[in-house]
Formats: structure tokens, C-alpha cells, sequence
């Protein structure tokens, strides 16, 4: 049922969304003009409250702008959205760069721990913009800022505009591939049969197809994509290193990692050494089995190539525990999987989703939910799931408005690319792996609905951003659980549930390659994140550096002459830029965070505990502190050794 019966609500256009931005926009200025002539005393009151008003302001702004600019069907709406972004983060900087309130906010005196901290954090992001600068250095840092955020709007456009394809050579070349997928292309009008680099067509296409060829052409298209970006990636690190010399800092990679938990690149270093020392004969091992499965096919092979990767491992994974992924597909329908995941969140958390029709849906097929958290009002949360054409191709959540309690319902939106059952032949079904991404990414706007009490925006998000991917990854064992699959993953045409010897055999096959994975992905992505930052090269040709780390991380052969890691969506911003590693720090703190489960997924107290100590206290106290609240002990390395090691089996 929907709430509202507004079949078709006002769209949002550019000038409705530039009007109401530049609202927003001044009424920040004259706050912000108010906060400069401030005499004392300087209190909470006269301080701490209205420049909170200011950045509920500015969030909003960037808030929308983000949201529409990833996904808006509308390119005027999105290159509006672009634009009144870079006005907005460049007052935001200006704003950070007062002398004034810099010093207004070191005489604030307050008892509050949250006031302290606010002022603690706010004083911290005005350091790091260059507020202890000179005049002149000062204007550099901001023109240096804007120069990056319209290079990281380029970047990502570039991703965006950017959906290559192949043309098979016949039907043939779709064999190996599941039957709902081969139905779901069938060749058009002119006879030919089109993959292109969307998630939905790639992923079964590297996993299944037989066609070494096709297999080969598609990976070189998707590798190939978003080819201005070398040059784009040239300039965002030479700009970076200079911002951070600026700034005081010896490198980017010192100014990024500062507000996280690893803290400087040489901690990172540590970390990074430590973790491939551990999957480092666990992928050796893994590959060796790729290889014997490769000779089957080619006993003259010495090598196997990224292109191969998913395709061996998911035979290797057929053989060796019985597991086909093929087998699971049938029980996994989009429209199944996405009841089912409202359902588990509103049963572990206490939640209820109710469907709503609102103004602010920038497309028909998004879904929206008005959330309740105990019964209260909790904001809401829209679905933009599959892909078309100008929107964001990657998987991501963001709030299109953050809560501010008492006064604005926050909104939280994921964007993901899965198969469309309005636009498949039969029935849309999806990845086991796919399934896992989306219980990942709702378990962002779990988090995000969760942290909806706290006061000050500032603190809602949690400050270290390497611990961000930690409530969601924590959220991935669900999706291999019986005891949860049991409860959705019911057959598409004979409605039976999934049988237990299945999934006992996918959870042997599931951990198959995270050896591989864990080095090839995690490890030498992160190496590569950190080498584009750490200050000996910066404005190098980011091919010339893939190519440099990845043969000293990945055995596998790389294509040569394409334009990887152009469209290497994390490049664009702050959030990663040197901080890869975010997904592999964030996973050892998920698994320590499953072992108070026990052997119980479902086992609702815990999950409580969790919602209200790990989710709700947002950026209200260090990372750290949220995981020792919760597990009753410091977090440590423990788990998720033992789960590379394959010592937990
Ligand atoms: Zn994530």
C-alpha cells in the first residue's frame, strides 16, 4: 500500500533544486557573517548552536547535490547539482578557514563531552583547511580545494558517461551462461548479441562464459573505460601532495589517514606487511589449484589471466565442493530478496518499512520506505537498484538528508546496479554475491537510521572512516547463514526452500579464493592507493604504477594498453583517495565484531546491543571505544586470522 496516492509527484528540476540549494546556501552566509562578528562570552548557545545551524545547511546542500548528481535521469538536474556543489564546499572551506571562529571555538567553555567533542572535531577540520595559515597560503589551500573537487566531479562523470559493450560472435559464445540469462539476451533486431560493462551483464558473464575470447573482449572494455581519467588522476595527485605540503603535512597519504584509526601511512605499512604475510601462501596455494583446473582446458598453460580469475575459480569451487552458483540463482528473485532483507532488518534492529510515494523520487523505479526504529519515526530510505543510462554504475549509499533530531527526518539512498525485473525476460534473478552486496550496502542505511538522535551533524558520522565498512561487512554473514536463508531463498518454480546440503556447500565454496582475493584485491589495491600518495611520485602515470604493484601482488597476467585504474571509482574523493585499505581494516573489525554472536544470527539481543552501541552513537565517541562498548574488550586481529587461515573451519 502505498501512503500517498500521488501517482507521478512534482519532478525535481533544476531550477526548483538550484532555488531551493541557494536558499539554503545564504542562509548559511548570513550565519556564518553573524558567527565572525561574535563578541564574547562565547558559550554553546552563542557558537556551538548556530554553526550547527550552518552545517545542517550545508549537508543539506551536499547531501541532494551528491544523490542527484550520481542518479538523477535529468542532465541539466545534475550538471545543476554539480555546480551549486563546488559553490557550497568552497564557502565551506572559506567558513573553515575563520581565524574568528576558530578561536571563538577554543574559548567555548563547557562541561558537555558532546559540546567538547564537537568543538574538538570542528577545530580539527578548520586546522586541516588551512585555518592556522597565512592570508596568501590561505587562499592557495582553498584554491587548491577547488581544484579538487572539480577534478573528482570530472572523475566521476567520466565513470558514468562511460558503459562499453561487446558484440558476440554468435550464440555460442553464450554458452556456459544460465539459462534466465541467456533468455534475457537474445540477439537484437540485427542479429547480434550485446554485453556490455554493467554489473548485471559483466559479473555472470566473467563468471560463466565459456569464451575465453568473449571473456577476454569484455575485460578489456571494462578495464579500458573512462580513459580521460589517467589524466585526471595525474592532476588530482599532484594537486593532493601540494594541498598536503601546504598544509604542513609531508604527504596526502600523512593528511588523509590522520583522522582514521590506522593514523599515518607507516601504521598502514605495518598493517598492509602483516596481513599479506598471512594470504600470501593462502593465495599461492588457491592459484596452484586454478592452475591444474586451466591445464584441463590448455595443458601447455603457464598462466592465467585476470580475465580468468572468476571463470576457474567458480569451477574449481563446482569440483571441489560440489558448488555450483548456478545452483542457487533460481531461489535468489530480486523482489523475493529485497522482502526478504526489509524483513531481516526490521526483525534484528526493530524496524518497520511502510512504502511512500514522496516529491523528492528522481526516477519511477525508485522505491522509497518510511522507516520506524521502536516504533518511532526514523526517517526513510529510497532504493535506486538498477542500472540506466547517466547514472552511477557502482554500488554506494549516501543520505539525500541527514537527521537532525526535532527537526528534519533524515533520508538515506542506496544506489546499486542488479538485474530489473521490469526489464528481463523471466524472472530477474540474482548472484548469491550479489545478494551479499545488497545486505552490505542496506546495512549502510541501517547505520545511517540508526544514528538519527544526535544533535550536532557533525558527529553523526562516524569520524574514522576506515571503520565505515564495519557495520556492513559485519551484515555479509547473514547471507550465507541457514537459518536465514531458510527463511526467503524459496525455489522460483517449485517454491521448495533452499535445500541445507546447498547451502552447507556454498559456505564451503563461499571462503574458496579469499586468499587470492584478499591479496590480489584487497592488499595490492590498497598498496596501489597508498603509491599514488605517499609523496615519491606524485602526478605519475597511475597506469605505469598498476602495472608496478600489481606484478608485485597479483600472479595473475594483466591486460596491457588499457587505461585501468581510470575508472577506479574510489579515486575521486577524500573518502578514499589513500585509504583503500578502508575494506580490509574494516573487515578484521567486522569479524571480531561476529564473535559475539555466537553461533545465533538471529538472536535479536545482541543484535539490539549492536544497533544501540556499534550504530547509534555515530561519531559520538572514538571508533574504538563504540567496538569495546560492545564487545566488552578491545578489538584485535584474532578473528579474522583465524578466518584467512581457514583455522575457524
Ligand atoms: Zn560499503
Amino acid at each position: 500500500m502505498l501512503k500517498t496516492a500521488a501517482a507521478s509527484p512534482t519532478p525535481v528540476t533544476a531550477e526548483i533544486l538550484e532555488a531551493r540549494d541557494r536558499e539554503r546556501l545564504e542562509r548559511a552566509k548570513a550565519i556564518f557573517a553573524r558567527l565572525e562578528a561574535l563578541r564574547e562570552p562565547f558559550t554553546a548557545e552563542t557558537v556551538l548552536a548556530p554553526l550547527n545551524d550552518m552545517n545542517v545547511e550545508l549537508t543539506n546542500i551536499n547531501a541532494e547535490a551528491g544523490i542527484y548528481t550520481a542518479m538523477h535521469p535529468d542532465t541539466a538536474v545534475r550538471d545543476a547539482a554539480e555546480r551549486i556543489s563546488r559553490e557550497t564546499i568552497d564557502f565551506g572551506q572559506s567558513a573553515l578557514q575563520s581565524r574568528a571562529l576558530y578561536d571563538a571555538l577554543g574559548q567555548v567553555r563547557t562541561d558537555d563531552p558532546l559540546d567538547r567533542r564537537f568543538i574538538e572535531l570542528e577545530r580539527r577540520d578548520m586546522k586541516r583547511a588551512g585555518v592556522e595559515l597565512s592570508d596568501a597560503d590561505r587562499a592557495k589551500a582553498r584554491e587548491l580545494r577547488a581544484k579538487l573537487t572539480k577534478l573528482g566531479q570530472d572523475h566521476a562523470r567520466n565513470i558514468r558517461d562511460d558503459t562499453r559493450h561487446i558484440t558476440l560472435e554468435s550464440t555460442v559464445e553464450l554458452e556456459g551462461l544460465p539459462a534466465d540469462y541467456v533468455k534475457a539476451h537474445r540477439p537484437g533486431a540485427d542479429g547480434k548479441i550485446v554485453i556490455t560493462t554493467n554489473p548485471p551483464d559483466m559479473q555472470p558473464f566473467m563468471t560463466y562464459a565459456k569464451s575465453e575470447r568473449a571473456r577476454k573482449a569484455l575485460w578489456r572494455e571494462g578495464q579500458d573505460r573512462a580513459k580521460g581519467n589517467v589524466q585526471v588522476l595525474q592532476e588530482l595527485t599532484k594537486t593532493r601532495h601540494e594541498l598536503a605540503r601546504l598544509l604542513g603535512y609531508p604527504t596526502w597519504a600523512h593528511y588523509n589517514l590522520e583522522e582514521r584509526m590506522v593514523g599515518t601511512p607507516e601504521q598502514l605499512d605495518r598493517f598492509l606487511n602483516e596481513i599479506e604475510a598471512i594470504a600470501r601462501p593462502a593465495a599461492m596455494a588457491e592459484f596452484a589449484l586454478l592452475l591444474e583446473e586451466k591445464r584441463l582446458d590448455d595443458p601447455s598453460a603457464t598462466t592465467i589471466g585476470e580475465w580468468e580469475q572468476a571463470y576457474y575459480t567458480n569451477r574449481v569451487k563446482t569440483k571441489r565442493f560440489r558448488f555450483d552458483a548456478q545452483e542457487v540463482r533460481p531461489y535468489l528473485e530480486y523482489r523475493k530478496v529485497r522482502q526478504a532483507i526489509l524483513d531481516l532488518n526490521a526483525e534484528l534492529f526493530n524496524m518497520t518499512f511502510t512504502p511512500v510515494v514522496h516529491e523528492e523520487r528522481w526516477h519511477p523505479s525508485v522505491e522509497s520506505f518510511d522507516v520506524t526504529i521502536d516504533g518511532k519515526p526514523a526517517g526513510r530510505i529510497s532504493l535506486d537498484m538498477h542500472p540506466r543510462e547517466g547514472k552511477n554504475k557502482w554500488f554506494f549509499n549516501a543520505p539525500l538528508r541527514v537527521a537532525v533530531p526535532g527537526r528534519q527526518e533524515g533520508h538515506g539512498v542506496l544506489n546499486c546496479n542488479f538485474p530489473d525485473p521490469a526489464t528481463v525476460q523471466g524472472p530477474a534473478l540474482m548472484e548469491h554475491a550479489q545478494v551479499v552486496t545488497y545486505f552490505h550496502e542496506f546495512g549502510h542505511l541501517v547505520h545511517g537510521l540508526a544514528r538519527a538522535n544526535i544533535k550536532y551533524t557533525r558527529l553523526s558520522r562516524v569520524s574514522e572512516g576506515d571503520f565505515m565498512e564495519a557495520p556492513s561487512q559485519f551484515l555479509e554473514e547473514w547471507i550465507s547463514d541457514h537459518k536465514v536463508l531458510t527463511r526467503f531463498a524459496k525455489h522460483i518454480e517449485t517454491g521448495k526452500p533452499i535445500p541445507e546440503d546447498l547451502v552447507k556447500r556454498l559456505r564451503d565454496a563461499r571462503d574458496f579464493g579469499r586468499g587470492l582475493r584478499i591479496l590480489t584485491a584487497s592488499v595490492a589495491l590498497s598498496r596501489l592507493s597508498l603509491a599514488m600518495h605517499d609523496g615519491t611520485r606524485p602526478g605519475a602515470d597511475p597506469r605505469e604504477l598498476a602495472k608496478e604493484i600489481m606484478a608485485k601482488y597479483s600472479p595473475f597476467e594483466r591486460l596491457e594498453g588499457t587505461a585501468y585504474p581510470a575508472s577506479w571509482e574510489h579515486m575521486n574523493g577524500d573518502n578514499y583517495s589513500a585509504a583503500y585499505y578502508t575494506y580490509l581494516w574494516s573487515n578484521t573489525i567486522a569479524k571480531d565484531l561476529h564473535t559475539a554472536f555466537g553461533g545465533d544470527l538471529m538472536d535479536t539481543s545482541v543484535s539490539l546491543r549492536y544497533r544501540d552501541r556499534i550504530l547509534a552513537p555515530g561519531g559520538t565517541k572514538p571508533a574504538a571505544a563504540l567496538v569495546e562498548d560492545f564487545l566488552g574488550r578491545p578489538g584485535d586481529l584474532r578473528a579474522f586470522t583465524r578466518w584467512l587461515t581457514g583455522s575457524d573451519a
